[in-house]
């Protein structure tokens, strides 16, 4: 037998999401074309895996991603609808699997370019030119931007690349819609009267109402929702639930140990957390080496047996400690919530140590058996 510890996939959950999303960009198009929606899937589904992932989200226009084998996979699982990879392609060799698997590439830089201008291509690939409107990560500038894209016109001509579209993202949809506007009006100016279907919209600026319905666009748009699509929240500020949105992932174990602390004593390793009085601690199976953050700090939010409590001490490699004193009758075998599904939100947990939810549940280890839902 495996170790009490178990990650639980919950397909229906992600086609739920997937449905308040779309729901949520209908009611947003107030009557007119609602934008497509690319499910992003990058790091195997954020960590909740590729089959899961494939199968949550048969009813998405499409899939987005970033790594060629992944994309791949997809295909073999049986998805046949558009694939998008993010970053695009990375050598020459990658364009004959592109073309194959009819895979769509982002284009961000001139290198990509000239991989394509001197690659040999069996099939037109769809591809979208990226601008850099002010997050500096990947893209073209606003000022190279035409002439990018008159070259990757030039490709579609010479039947390389088939419909050449525009995308950018956002530096900071979660928290500043000022500076998201101006990104937004930085793209318009940079592509305008550009053909093409247009991409732009991570799950902050999708779920925050007027950014989708408020791309012009003359030609397909398609918006790129990640994290809300696994049920978690892109904003510090707001929780997945007030979108209605369910967590696809939920991390549990059970407790192995439960004793109890005297008074004055401390627990784990380099004592942090003292026993204010004799308190009964339990012991679960789930330490950093299953993902869990190491960093988390005592108080994080856990439940036992149903019952909300608190991590206190360190969290070791493959055990960490909790309190018992609000649920005095639970013993080894409890059930253990980490996130999830009866549980802390997955975000509730990364707010306590300093991070995000995406953070977490890329980072559950392989070594966690899983079950699909
Ligand atoms: C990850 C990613 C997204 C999705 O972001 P979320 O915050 O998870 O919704 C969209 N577009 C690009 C280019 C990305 O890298």
């Amino acid at each position: 037998m495996p170790r009490p510890i178990l990650a639980t996939i919950d397909t229906e959950a992600l086609a739920h999401n997937l449905r308040q999303v779309v729901q949520r960009l209908a009611n947003d198009a107030r009557g007119g074309p609602a934008p497509f929606v690319w499910a992003v899937m990058k790091a195997r589904g954020y960590g909740h895996g590729l089959e899961a992932a494939v199968r949550g989200f048969a009813q998405a226009d499409g899939l987005a991603m970033i790594d060629l084998d992944e994309a791949v996979r997809c295909r073999e699982l049986g998805w046949t609808g558009p694939i998008l990879l993010l970053e695009g392609f990375f050598q020459p060799a990658d364009l004959a699997v592109l073309a194959q698997y009819r895979i769509a590439t982002a284009i961000h830089c001139d290198e990509q370019l000239r991989m394509l201008a001197q690659g040999e291509v069996r099939a037109p690939l769809d591809a979208f030119v990226k601008l850099n409107s002010g997050m500096h990560r990947l893209g073209f500038q606003p000022d190279e931007y035409r002439a990018a894209f008159a070259r990757a016109q030039a490709l579609q001509a010479q039947g390389v690349l088939g419909t050449v579209g525009k995308m950018t993202h956002f530096a900071r949809a979660d928290d500043d819609p000022a500076v998201t506007r101006a990104q937004l009006d930085c793209f318009e100016q940079a592509t305008q009267d550009l053909p093409g279907p247009v991409s732009v919209c991570n799950s902050a600026a999708t779920l925050t109402p007027g950014f989708a319905a408020g791309v012009r666009v003359s030609e397909a748009q398609w918006v790129r929702p990640g994290i809300c699509l696994y049920g978690a929240s892109p904003f510090a500020s707001q929780t997945a639930a007030s979108f209605g949105l369910r967590p696809a992932m939920t991390l549990s174990a059970q407790l192995i140990s439960a004793h109890t602390v005297p008074a004055g004593e401390a627990v784990g390793y380099g004592q942090t957390f003292r026993a204010p009085h004799a308190m009964r601690v339990g012991v679960v199976a789930c330490g950093y080496a299953d993902g869990y953050p190491r960093h988390a700090v005592s108080g994080t939010p856990i439940s036992v047996a149903g019952v909300r409590t608190r991590l206190v001490g360190r969290v070791s490699m493959d055990m960490l400690a909790v309190d018992l004193d609000p649920v005095p009758q639970a013993g080894v075998g409890a059930e253990v919530v980490l996130w999830g599904q009866g549980g802390p939100s997955v975000d509730e947990v990364a707010a306590s140590c300093g991070t995000i939810g995406y953070e977490l549940l890329c980072a559950v280890a392989p070594r966690v058996p899983r079950r699909e839902l």
